[in-house]
């Protein structure tokens, strides 16, 4: 299995043409600071809600290089975390609304794919949470309940058989069926630019920005250039920390993955996975699996390390204490897929924040706005806080605008994590008692 590169497998699937670095002094309406997901989908909103804007995109490197290029591809309705840490900090009502209205993402990208023909590998197959001890049958169990309090009347914990019939692997005690999708996420983020493109939003790649200097026009200043806009909208998830307000606001947690050769036709049947759903374990550190739309297996999650210093080097993608123990964890849920080649083993930055669920707000008297703190869930979360930023950038007061994610009235931002070292130490702490209680589930 260890003739793997570390390379993002979804780069390799599609070719990438730079836009053009800023050049100079420009002038716009708005300025998003970052190409990923949530800038991306505010300038389709924004766009779509008002044609005639000037809106300009600046990215360090190009779309979709960041997180949202980099995802296990699991589109879903959590918010966050999870959904029990929703209901325990804002109360089953505003978590409920969050949910749902990150839930209708999920269609929504679908059909968005299908206006735009973006090929985006999008399959609407529902994702499968599964058991594999008697405690996470537990969870499942407690989950289901909170699903149907939350209004999911089909939530039901499948037996044991009845979970080994959609996906055949030996270690499933039991799971549960929930709203959801699959995506190439890579190819979801280079579709969404060229559509905003064609919708006369420009992007300038290879353009990292500096600093932003707030004032009533607030400018962005970038390696090439500088842009004078009315409104700035920072979203760079887990980069926000380059920026003075947030500093310390998130903490950059690494998760992997590893993806295989394609199966062989022989290799697929031994597995019967007929649905294609992607599956998650029901723990905390969680690991998941699914299938490409060629027929790799994707092996993802597991260890969630903070390295010291905020260390978001792509070098940690080189880590094979990680993949060492992810591929224990594959071989674990999937014993008859031993001859399986791995040849990607790769990562990314999550932004956690200290109350687990994503912040969207606005600074300096509302000329600067911002989108951060998915936690590590944030494909369907984003597409909702692209509608978040733009209500809040265009001073409408809508359901949007009142979601929990809104800091203001309702919700403070995020408190701040320590300075080193008691953030490292914190994080190893944490890490180390969700493995133990993950282990003694
Ligand atoms: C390995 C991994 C797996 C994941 N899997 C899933 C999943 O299966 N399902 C799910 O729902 N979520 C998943 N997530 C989370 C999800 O990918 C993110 O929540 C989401 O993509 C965040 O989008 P974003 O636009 O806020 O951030 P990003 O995609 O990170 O975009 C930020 C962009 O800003 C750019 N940038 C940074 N600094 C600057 C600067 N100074 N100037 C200009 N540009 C800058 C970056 O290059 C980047 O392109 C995963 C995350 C990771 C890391």
């Amino acid at each position: 299995m260890v003739s793997y590169k570390h390379v993002v497998y979804w780069h390799d699937t599609e070719q990438v043409v730079p836009g053009d670095p800023l050049r100079g002094r420009v002038d716009c309406d708005v300025c998003i600071v970052g190409g990923g997901f949530t800038g991306l989908w505010a300038a389709y909103f924004l766009k779509e809600a008002e044609p005639a804007l000037d809106i300009r995109i600046v990215e360090a490197k190009h779309s979709g290089y960041g997180a949202s290029g980099r995802a296990d591809g699991f589109v879903t309705p959590t918010v966050g975390k999870d959904i029990q840490a929703l209901v325990d900090e804002f109360g089953l009502d505003r978590a409920l609304d969050a949910s749902r209205a990150v839930g209708r993402s999920i269609l929504e990208i679908g059909r968005f794919t299908r206006r735009h023909r973006v090929d985006a590998d999008y399959e609407a197959n529902d994702y499968l949470m599964v058991a594999t001890s008697p405690a996470q049958v537990k969870r499942l169990e407690h989950d289901r309940e909170l699903a149907e309090r939350m209004g999911a009347a089909q939530a039901e914990v499948l037996s044991q058989d009845a979970t080994r019939e959609l996906v055949g692997s030996p270690a499933l005690l039991a799971g549960m069926r929930t709203g959801g999708a699959l995506v190439n996420p890579f190819k979801l983020a280079r579709g969404i630019a060229r559509t905003v493109r064609d919708m006369g939003v420009t992007i300038h790649d290879d353009s990292p920005c500096l600093r932003v200097e707030p004032g009533i026009r607030p400018r962005v200043i970038t390696t090439g250039g500088e842009v004078t806009a009315d409104k700035v909208v920072l979203a760079t998830n887990a980069h926000m920390d380059a920026f003075p307000p947030f500093r310390r606001k998130i903490a950059p947690i690494w998760t992997y993955a590893m993806i295989s050769e394609p199966l062989t036709d022989g290799q697929l049947a031994r597995v019967p996975w007929a649905g294609r759903e992607g599956l998650v374990e029901a723990k905390s550190l969680l690991t998941c699996a699914r299938l490409t739309r060629d027929n790799r297996v994707m092996f993802a999650g597991g260890p969630a390390p903070y390295y010291f210093g905020r260390d978001k080097r792509q070098r940690n993608m080189n880590r094979p204490e990680v993949y060492r123990k992810l591929y224990a964890e594959f071989l674990r849920f999937f014993p008859m897929w031993a001859d399986v080649e791995f040849s990607y083993a790769y990562g990314g930055v999550a932004d956690v924040v200290r109350d687990f669920a994503p912040h969207f707000g606005t600074l300096a008297g509302g000329s600067v706005l911002y989108g951060y703190g998915y936690c590590g869930n944030g494909i369907a979360a984003t597409h909702t806080g692209g509608k978040v930023l733009r209500d809040l950038a265009l001073g409408k007061d809508s359901d949007y605008s009142r979601l929990l994610f809104v800091d203001g009235e309702h919700r403070r931002p995020p408190r701040s994590f320590p300075p080193e070292p008691a953030l490292y130490l914190g994080a190893r702490a944490a890490t180390r008692l969700m493995d133990w209680k993950d282990a003694r589930s």
